[in-house]
């Protein structure tokens, strides 16, 4: 007999339905139905976008005691562009080469442009951050935030 319930994977991609074993159908945004039962699950990107899209742009902390995902997969979603910090934020994410406040992604503008030129890099589109138009003072706490794009 092979346990069925070993094979859940809940940490990232749900894969089998703990409730029947049929297997989840992914629905875009981090949102899984079970094909059989229609049990609803996300991963943990689909529950961080869940909870922004019900309580709005909150520091990252909040949203890991909220949703149980760890601060550093959240810092990972805004690395991937998946997620990004609003302009006005108090803080943001430094860009990997020069240290320049980036929104989101792994490098400011002229760092990618950089890398591209000297062929030092292969980049994607999600690894181009963009860099803060105005910086709000008195908030301490990072803000994240969804992409435009990712909603659905
Ligand atoms: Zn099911
Ligand atoms: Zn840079």
């Amino acid at each position: 007999m092979i346990d069925k319930r070993k094979n859940v994977v809940f940490d990232d991609t749900p894969r089998q339905c703990p409730k029947c074993g049929g297997k989840y159908v992914f629905q875009g945004a981090g949102r899984y139905v079970c094909e059989n039962c229609g049990n609803e699950v996300y991963d943990d990107f689909g529950k961080v976008r869940a909870y922004v899209d019900e309580h709005g742009p909150s520091p990252g902390i909040v949203i890991a005691e909220a949703t149980g995902v760890s601060i550093n997969k959240i810092n990972k979603f805004l690395r991937q562009g998946r997620m990004e910090i609003p302009d006005g934020s108090g803080e943001y994410i430094p860009c990997e080469r020069c240290g320049e406040p980036i929104r989101y992604g792994r490098f400011c503008p002229a760092c990618a442009a950089y890398l591209t030129k000297n062929l030092s890099a292969v980049l994607t589109s999600a690894d181009i951050g963009e860099k803060p138009k105005r910086a709000m003072q008195g908030k301490m706490h990072t803000e994240a935030f969804l992409r435009k794009d990712e909603r659905r």
